[in-house]
């Protein structure tokens, strides 16, 4: 399975979102962030949790539902941390990251109906570490103190994560080849 994002798009028109991956310039910033990517991963989570109960596939749907719950409680700690420093307002263009999404969004275009709970942990996988990668590169990066130990924290927690999805993995069996053939091709979205 490749894990290269094929739509990143071209320097020439990102010009209006500003430098891609600039580092973060303080600890409110990084928190900041930090709270965007993890409310971004529960909210995305969560979608996907509804998409798999709308299309009566229990068991990844509860997959999401709890990595849905994990990254919610991520994100309510982040707000703990910064309950003293106003933390600064992030538009929706503003994330210093690569691409549109968010680095813990699961690509929500890799989701179908039939998946198996080793397809789901497989995109649950990629979004955590792509958390981690990001949370990492600051930690190595950053020149700020406050920066770097917040950035160590939360890439430590996205590996725990990753670790997590890795333990889940090991309970499921990768798909076989019928996996998508749909016993009732009427309620098929495609
Ligand atoms: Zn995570």
């Amino acid at each position: 399975m490749t894990t290269d994002r094929p739509d990143t798009p071209d320097a020439a028109e990102t010009t209006s979102q500003g430098p891609a991956q600039s580092p973060v310039a303080g600890a409110a910033e990084l928190l900041a962030h930090a709270h965007r990517i993890e409310a971004d991963a529960a909210e995305r989570y969560g979608v996907l949790a509804e998409q798999m109960e709308t299309h009566n596939n229990p068991d990844v749907a509860r997959l999401f539902r709890k990595l849905e719950w994990i990254e919610g409680l991520h994100a309510d700690k982040i707000l703990g941390r910064a309950a003293d420093t106003p933390l600064p307002a992030l538009g929706p263009w503003e994330g210093k990251w690569p691409g549109d999404d968010s680095p813990e969004a699961v690509d929500l275009g890799e989701a179908h109906y039939l998946m198996t709970p080793w397809q789901a942990l497989q995109m649950a996988l990629k979004a955590e570490q792509s958390a981690f990668a990001f949370y990492d590169r600051l930690a190595q990066t950053a020149t700020d103190a406050q920066v770097k130990q917040l950035a160590t924290e939360f890439a430590e927690e996205e590996r725990e994560h990753v670790e997590l999805v890795l333990k889940e993995l090991e309970k499921y069996p990768p798909p076989d080849e019928t996996w998508s053939e749909d016993p009732d091709p009427a309620g098929s979205p495609e």
